[in-house]
């Protein structure tokens, strides 16, 4: 086996720490913590349960696509015909994120009309919280969907707190799309807070570290005046200074990253940056926010949609499209670029609640089971662009898996 084990000798050793807690942190070989430090280790190291990376505990691998719009979402309100169709789909690698603010802006749209009924095509993360936002304003809900939200590509995802990830590209998505991502983003983070601290952590926080023998900067993307191309000339992004960052603008409502000193560093790299983030576990979240749907006396109807002729034969005259990736054939918005990322999943390690990024594998421990998503060196936003493949690929997870064990054989973790 790879990776260090946690038996009952580590727990003994935690438990002596715990007991001597006081009189470490006043030892002077070790700087006070501002992390909660639950004990030390005999080298002086705070103590964090290590993670077991075993290929043989690999229990699934999932394949998914980015609906990456570079204009930022589509929540365009459209009449066809009788029927009045508001869009809410292309969220890229934040639609987990910006779920909540996202519907709030597509129900508002709704509401405009002065429906009684409406109906949300589609059950993913993005349909799921319309469905919910319109029926606290008092609207009947039915759900239409080739399927229910276990089966959705929004489950395959990692489902961390990433509201600026390949949301959109700064130039197609102009100046004003700034204070848009950042009213939803608002919104959601807001929503998110009243899922906390319930049975089964639906919603939960947990440190994440980032971990290198070199020092660990702040990643900047100034553009490369070598690439003379660009989305505006090839319908793709070129680089990836072309991507929008928004995150600086809420600053003030997110837990900020910072670099460990020495002596508050758990792992045995020689730098660590850490920060608390939010996380979503998609067991517990979606049952909860299924049952809140059907308590709600909300419907769920399956159904296929093959053109958006289809939605006028619906009885609901307001429709909201939360398709996702799909809404690029559905509705014909060839503006929708694939962008493929794969998670592989190791058995739930409860006793290590945390996650961390170290060799271009990023780990987190969640509820669901140990996240793992594993990258070239080096890679940056372009990852994956335009590749719309949906086959899932063990070895590249199982080589996720073997580039961060030999963290866990330190001898570190014995001492
Ligand atoms: C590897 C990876 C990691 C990610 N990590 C994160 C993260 O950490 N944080 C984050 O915020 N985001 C993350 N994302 C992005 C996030 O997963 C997506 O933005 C989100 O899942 C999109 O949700 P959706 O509801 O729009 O689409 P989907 O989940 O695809 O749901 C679409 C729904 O529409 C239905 N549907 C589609 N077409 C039709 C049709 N023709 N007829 C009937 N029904 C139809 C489907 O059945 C489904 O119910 C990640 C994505 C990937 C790929």
């Amino acid at each position: 086996m790879s990776g260090a084990g946690f038996g009952r000798r580590d727990m003994l050793k935690a438990s002596a720490a715990l007991g001597g807690l006081a009189g470490l942190s006043a030892c002077a070989t070790v700087p006070a913590a501002r992390l909660t430090v639950f004990g030390r280790r005999a080298s002086g190291k705070p103590w964090i349960a290590p993670m077991r990376m075993n290929v043989e505990e690999i229990v699934d691998v999932k394949c998914c696509i980015r609906p990456f719009r570079p204009k930022g979402p589509c929540l365009d309100a459209v009449p066809l015909g009788d029927t009045l169709v508001i869009h809410n789909y292309g969220h890229g690698g934040s639609g987990w994120s910006l779920s909540w603010g996202s519907a709030e802006i597509a129900v508002t749209k709704a509401l405009s009309v002065l429906p009684r009924e409406i109906a949300v095509i589609g059950c993913g993360i993005i349909g799921l919280t319309t469905a919910v936002v319109a029926q606290r304003a008092g609207l009947k809900v039915t759900i239409y969907a080739r399927e229910l939200f276990n089966r959705t590509r929004s489950v395959r995802a990692n489902g961390s707190w990433t509201p600026d990830s390949r949301i959109a590209l700064t130039d197609p998505a102009g100046p004003g799309f700034g204070d848009v991502w950042e009213q939803m983003a608002r919104i959601s983070w807001k929503a998110f807070r009243s899922y906390l601290g319930l049975p089964g952590k639906p919603v939960d926080f947990s440190d994440q570290y980032n971990l290198s023998n070199e020092p660990i900067v702040r990643r900047e993307h100034p553009a490369d005046p070598a690439v003379a191309d660009s989305y505006a000339t090839k319908g793709l992004p070129q680089q990836d200074s072309e991507f929008g960052h928004y995150a600086d603008r809420i600053k003030d409502i997110i837990p900020q990253a910072r670099n460990l000193e020495e002596g508050e560093n758990p792992f045995p790299t020689k730098f660590a940056r850490t920060a608390s983030q939010m996380h979503f576990n998609f067991g517990s979240y979606g049952h909860l926010l299924m049952q809140e749907f059907y308590e709600a006396g909300g419907h769920y109807e399956m159904r296929d949609f093959h053109s958006p002729a289809d939605f006028k034969a619906l009885r609901e005259k307001v429709v909201i499209n939360c398709t996702g990736y799909a809404a690029r054939e559905l509705v014909r918005d060839n503006t929708i670029i694939p962008v493929r990322g794969q998670t592989g999943w190791l058995i739930p390690q409860p006793e290590a609640h945390y996650g961390f990024r170290y060799n271009d594998v990023s780990v987190l421990s969640k509820s669901d089971g140990v996240m793992i998503m594993n990258f070239p060196p080096n890679a940056g936003e372009l990852y994956g662009v335009n590749d719309s493949t949906e086959i899932p690929d063990r070895a590249d997870i199982e080589d996720g898996v073997r580039k961060v064990a030999p963290l866990f054989a330190d001898p570190m973790w014995r001492a």
